[in-house]
């Protein structure tokens, strides 16, 4: 009789919009302990806006967003779109750029014009041994408050500009994350952005637990620290850089526009790109589930 209930509670979860590539995952679901939600994409948007630009003396706004349109001309990267948008939208002449190479959860880095020039965020800075000039730090600091997500332009090794984006948390994502607690379930985020960033993000959304500035590679090892503590995770993204961490969770869950490698590493793939089917997923195995005990 188990294959036919399990055939039922497939067909009932794809009518929700749930794919169940392991069914085993799907069952877990209701003993979740904790979800970690990836935050770029999966509880935001993850369609950034340039909202402001800031540069140290001697330097020109426009010249610094020329550069970083320039390094950024190769990547698919939400904050690359962005960036590239800011200098079209201001009619801002890009400069040809070459050799350009991706940074994994770091950021770029390309050659305009002889130069050595980056763009990144913290973990970039971090990794150049760069020192962030104060009136750039102060700048971030106050976007990191707004909850803006900040990159910086890096010319042969000197940060010579921030670029303040905005990007804005889903409707969707404050219910899940009430859902999610009137369920007992702890709520957590994990994101390769800056720790200012992800806490101005969950205090909003009132999330319990916070993993910010981890870097792609190290993404499944956060997961797997959580489920050293005795829990149950599970773990929901959309992006390549979230597979790792989606396989290694109890329950991984694609959600949305996911890319092709999300899907593959994931057991239940959320068709609709709702971060509040996490909580019907949860609900849905306690009830199809209770009935087979
Ligand atoms: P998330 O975990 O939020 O999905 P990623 O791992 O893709 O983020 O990126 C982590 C961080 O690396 C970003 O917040 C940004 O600081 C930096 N970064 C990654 N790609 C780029 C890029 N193309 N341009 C600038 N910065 C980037
Ligand atoms: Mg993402």
């Amino acid at each position: 009789a188990i294959p036919l209930v399990v055939a039922i509670n497939t067909s009932l979860a794809a009518r929700n919009g749930m794919l169940v590539r392991d069914r085993i995952a799907m069952e877990d679901a209701r003993n979740l302990d904790t979800i970690i939600f990836d935050k770029t994409g999966t509880l935001t948007e993850g369609e950034h806006g340039v909202v402001d630009v800031a540069t140290v003396a001697g330097t020109d706004e426009e010249d610094a967003l020329a550069l970083a349109a320039a390094v950024e001309g190769d990547s698919e990267h939400m904050i690359a779109r962005a960036v590239r948008e800011a200098a079209a939208e201001r009619r801002i002449t890009v400069p040809d750029a070459t050799g350009f190479e991706a940074m994994k959860g770091r950021g770029v880095r390309a050659q305009v014009a002889g130069e050595d020039v980056h763009v990144g965020g913290p973990n970039l800075l971090s990794h150049l041994e760069a020192d962030v000039p104060s009136p750039l730090r102060r700048f971030a600091d106050t976007a990191g408050e707004h909850g803006r997500t900040v990159v910086y332009v890096v010319r042969e090794g000197e940060p010579i500009a921030a670029v303040a984006m905005a990007d804005v948390i889903r409707e969707e994502s404050y219910r899940v994350v009430e859902t999610l607690h009137a369920l007992d379930i702890e709520v957590a985020m994990l994101t390769g952005d800056s720790r200012d960033v992800a806490s101005a993000v969950a205090d909003e959304l009132g999330i319990d637990t916070v993993f910010a500035e981890v870097l792609p590679e190290d993404k499944d090892e956060t997961v797997q620290e959580v489920q050293n503590q005795g829990k149950l995770v599970a773990m929901v993204g959309d992006g390549v850089n979230d597979a790792p961490a989606l396989t290694r969770a109890d329950v991984g869950i694609a959600i949305g526009s996911g890319t092709d490698v999300a899907v593959q590493s994931a057991d239940v793939i959320l068709v609709q790109n709702n971060p509040m089917d996490v909580g019907r997923l949860v609900k849905l195995s306690e009830a199809s589930y209770r009935k087979m005990q």
